[in-house]
Formats: C-alpha cells, sequence, structure tokens
C-alpha cells in the first residue's frame, strides 16, 4: 500500500533499537527519509546503514540523549523542517510508590512528558507553516490502566497525553495530527528487561516469566516492532488525516474492556 508520503521527513527519536527502530523501517519503506537518534553512536549508525541499504532512503544520525536539552538542541537543528515527528526514549524503572523522591519524578518527567513536548513545539510551528504534519508519540498501555510497579512511568505519561490531547485540537486545522500509540508489551530489550524483574522477584526463570505473561494477553503472544512500526507509518500516512489526538493501543487484546 502506497502512503502517499514518500519523499516526506522524518525525526525518529530513540531508535536505534526497538520499537523506535521499527517505527524508522516503517517510515522508511514508504519511502521517508529519515533522521535517527541514539544515545550510543555505533548501534545507531549500524541500524541507519541497514536501513539505507534496505529501502534507499537518506538517513542522518544524531548520536545524543534526547531527554537533555543540548540533546534536543542538536536533534531540532538537525531535523530543522521535518514533515513528521516520532517521539520516543527509554522508560523509566519499575520500584514501589514509596522508592521515589521528587528527583525521580523529575527525570521521569523530563523524559517521558517534558521532552516530547519540548520536540512539539519545536517542529511543529513549521509544519504548521507548511500545511501538513504528523506527529506520534509512544507512550504506554499504562495510560489506559496503570502498571502498578511502573509508577513513574504511569505519571509522566498521563501528563503527556493530557498535553496532547488538547494540543492536537489546536494544531489539527493546519493539517497537522498529533496521535498517540500505546504499547503493550512488545519483543523489545525493554520486555527482557522487564521479564527479568519478574523472574528475580518471583525466583521462576526468564522463560517462565515470559510464558506467564503471554498467558494473560489473548493473542497469547508479544507484539512486534514490525507491527508497532506499520501502525505508526499508517498514521504519518496521508490517509491518517482525520486521526486527531487518538490513543492507540497495540496491546493483543489485554486491556479488558469494551471501549
Ligand atoms: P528498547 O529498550 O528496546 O529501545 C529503546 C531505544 O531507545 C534504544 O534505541 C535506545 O538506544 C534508545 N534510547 C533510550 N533512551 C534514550 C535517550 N534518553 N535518548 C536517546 N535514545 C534513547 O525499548 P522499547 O521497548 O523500544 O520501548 C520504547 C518505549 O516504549 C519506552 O519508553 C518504553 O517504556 C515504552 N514501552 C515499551 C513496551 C514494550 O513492551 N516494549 C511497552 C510499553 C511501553
Amino acid at each position: 500500500m502506497d502512503l502517499g508520503i514518500h519523499g516526506k521527513r522524518a525525526l525518529v527519536c530513540a531508535s536505534s533499537r526497538g520499537l523506535g527502530l521499527g517505527c524508522a523501517e516503517a517510515l522508511a519503506e514508504a519511502g521517508v527519509d529519515l533522521v535517527m537518534n541514539a544515545r550510543g553512536a555505533d548501534a545507531l549508525d549500524t541500524a541507519a546503514g541497514d536501513i539505507r541499504a534496505r529501502f534507499g532512503v537518506d538517513v542522518v544520525t544524531v548520536a545524543c540523549d534526547v531527554t537533555t536539552d543540548s540533546g534536543q538542541a542538536k536533534l531540532m537543528d538537525a531535523a530543522d523542517g521535518v514533515d513528521i515527528l516520532i517521539n520516543n526514549a527509554g522508560g523509566p524503572p519499575p520500584g514501589m510508590w514509596t522508592d521515589w523522591a521528587r528527583e525521580d519524578f523529575v527525570q521521569a518527567l523530563d523524559a517521558n512528558m517534558l521532552t516530547p513536548i519540548a520536540l512539539m513545539q519545536g517542529l511543529m510551528p513549521s509544519m504548521i507553516e507548511k500545511g501538513w504534519g504528523r506527529v506520534v508519540n509512544i507512550t504506554s498501555q499504562s495510560v489506559k490502566a496503570p502498571i502498578p510497579v511502573l509508577g513513574l512511568s504511569n505519571a509522566a505519561r498521563a501528563g503527556l497525553t493530557g498535553f496532547v490531547a488538547g494540543t492536537a485540537r489546536q494544531v489539527a486545522q493546519h493539517g497537522v495530527t498529533v496521535n498517540n500509540i500505546l504499547p503493550g508489551i512488545h519483543d523489545t530489550d525493554r520486555a527482557v528487561s522487564l521479564d527479568t524483574g519478574v523472574s528475580k522477584a518471583q525466583n521462576i526463570d526468564l522463560a517462565q516469566a515470559r510464558a506467564n505473561r503471554e498467558a494473560t494477553i489473548p493473542a497469547r503472544r508479544y507484539g512486534t516492532r514490525q507491527e508497532f512500526g506499520a501502525t505508526c507509518a499508517f498514521l504519518c500516512s496521508q490517509f491518517a488525516g482525520f486521526i486527531v489526538g487518538q490513543n492507540v493501543l497495540l496491546d493483543g487484546g489485554a486491556h479488558n474492556a469494551t471501549l
């Protein structure tokens, strides 16, 4: 399917692995030139080289921490005038509600709420000027239903979701759409790290921790980065211009709700 975005340019944050990489690959397959980012240059350059070879698009890499002011400045410089912004960063660590001090909250809010907001504020004005733009924020199923051990994530992502709900409705008249994708469990390094935590806490092996989690999902499996990326690319397509301020849950049916 031709998504109608061949020749557009996208910034995909945190995209050397996992869900961000899935989005970068799917956009590249649709003919979108990329600015890719991750903290470590080696994995980022490898991922970028692979995408150039497979899809023939232009890829610029910016190795930096997207959650810092200096990282955001570098990214906004490299991505000046992009048509598409995919916001992503690593998720906060698990813990108990008693574990976290103010600094932990500030760090989580910086990474998973204020960073995507800063990049939207920096990059949406030129989309508005051109009369076309797409923003997709990678958030979490924890926005729909809390994951008790991920209190920092629950808090920060709820804040971003509130901001997007209002802002998406302010920019839609200019042809710019802002939506969130809420991943349930996907087969990435983040899932391995979460399952490792469960296996240690419950004194079971990693395969058992994964099997236990899979049993709670109607699809009986984890999602893939390719499925995630395809959804992201569709939200960035010409066909998705009437999808505004939505929270698209990709969780294999795990969230048990009629609506
Ligand atoms: P991952 O650990 O597999 O990959 C994270 C990617 O982000 C890597 O490329 C890493 O280099 C990059 N990165 C991390 N922190 C960064 C930073 N500060 N600056 C620049 N790059 C950075 O993670 P993932 O599974 O792809 O998850 C992506 C996001 O989705 C995370 O916020 C995670 O909490 C959330 N999420 C994931 C799942 C899941 O099952 N995988 C479920 C719900 C939410």
